[in-house]
C-alpha cells in the first residue's frame, strides 16, 4: 500500500509540475494589516491596509472609492472610511487598478453594500465579470464574478460632483490594467495626483513568443512599451499606486510621524525616477526573455 501510495503521489507532483496552479500564491501579510486612514489632499483620503491600497476621493455628489482589494477588505475599508467621517454609504463609483484579486475581489460586496456603479477598463472586463477566470496570469483565484456597469476605454473621464478622473489604459500587467489622474488641491495649490495600476512584470509573465509557449497574451510587450510612453508623459505632483510599495509610502508616513505635513506625497521627481527604474526592469526581462529564444 504504502509503495502504490508512494507512486500515486510522485504522479500528482509530475502533474503538479507539468500543469502548475495559476494562482498568484501566497498572499503578502501586509495585505490585510490595517494602517490608520489618513487625508493625503483636500478631497482624497487613504482608506486602504498597510499592502493594498485604496483611495476615497469625495465631492458634493458623493465619493469615489478605488480598489476594493480582497474579499476580506471590506470591512477594513468600510471602517477607515467611517474613521474619517465619511459614509460607506455615500460610495457612488467604483473603480480599480487592475482586475487581480488583491484589488477587484472585494468589488462584489463594496456593491452591494453600496450600490455604487462599477466602471472598469475595457480589457479588465472579462476578468471582472468572469471572477478572475478570464485573466492570463491567475485563472486560478476565484472571486464573486461581477457586474460592469461601464466599461471604460483608454482615456475615458469618469466624474462626480465637480471631480473628474481620467482612466489611461498602462496595460501589460493585466489587459485592462488603469492609472488614474486627477487633479484636486493641497494647501490652496492645484496639483495633478497620478494612481499608477502597475508596472511590474510578475514572475511567469511571457513576453515573447516562444516556440510551444506563446506569448502571455498577443501584444503583451507592446502594451507594456505604450503604459510606459503614457506615465512618462503624465503630469505628477502626488505619487500614488496600487500597492504603497510604488511610492514609498512606508517611508513618507515616517516622515509624517516625525513631523512633516501631507506635502510628503507631493514627489514629482520620484514619480520620474520610479517610472524611469521600471520601464529599465521591464525592458531587462523583455532582453533576458528575447535572448532565451533559440537562433531563428
Ligand atoms: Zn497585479
Amino acid at each position: 500500500m504504502r509503495s502504490s501510495l508512494r507512486i500515486v503521489s510522485f504522479a500528482a507532483a509530475i502533474v503538479a509540475a507539468s500543469a502548475p496552479a495559476q494562482s498568484y500564491g501566497a498572499p503578502s501579510p501586509d495585505w490585510t494589516e490595517t494602517v490608520a486612514p489618513f487625508r493625503i489632499a483636500d478631497n482624497l483620503y487613504y482608506v486602504g491596509s498597510r499592502g493594498l491600497a485604496s483611495y476615497l476621493i469625495t465631492t458634493p455628489a458623493g465619493d469615489i472609492l478605488i480598489n476594493s482589494s480582497l474579499t476580506n477588505s471590506p470591512p477594513l475599508i468600510r471602517h477607515s472610511i467611517e474613521q474619517l467621517g465619511f459614509h460607506m454609504s455615500d460610495v457612488k463609483v467604483l473603480l480599480i487598478s487592475h482586475a487581480h484579486f488583491d484589488h477587484d475581489a472585494g468589488s462584489a460586496e463594496i456593491i452591494k453594500q453600496t450600490h455604487a456603479k462599477y466602471m472598469v477598463m475595457d480589457g479588465d472586463v472579462p476578468t471582472v465579470q468572469s471572477g478572475g477566470a478570464a485573466d492570463f496570469a491567475y485563472p486560478d483565484d476565484h472571486y464573486p464574478p461581477t457586474h460592469v456597469d461601464r466599461t471604460l476605454h483608454d482615456g475615458d473621464k469618469v466624474t462626480l460632483g465637480g471631480t473628474t478622473l481620467t482612466a489611461h489604459k498602462t496595460a501589460g500587467h493585466t489587459r485592462g490594467c488603469t492609472t488614474w489622474t486627477f487633479q484636486t488641491t493641497l494647501n490652496g495649490k492645484s496639483e495633478n495626483v497620478v494612481i499608477v495600476g502597475s508596472w511590474n512584470v510578475n514572475p511567469g509573465f511571457r513576453l515573447v513568443d516562444r516556440p510551444g509557449k506563446p506569448a502571455s497574451y498577443p501584444g503583451i510587450a507592446d502594451d507594456y512599451r505604450r503604459g510606459f510612453v503614457t506615465l512618462a508623459a503624465l503630469p505628477c505632483d502626488i505619487f500614488l499606486g496600487a500597492h504603497g510599495d510604488y511610492f514609498h509610502m512606508n517611508a513618507k508616513l515616517a516622515r509624517i510621524k516625525a513631523g512633516a505635513g501631507e506635502e510628503v506625497w507631493i514627489d514629482p521627481d520620484g514619480y520620474k525616477t520610479t517610472v524611469a527604474e521600471r520601464q529599465h526592469a521591464f525592458e531587462r526581462e523583455l532582453a533576458r526573455q528575447q535572448a532565451a529564444l533559440p537562433p531563428p
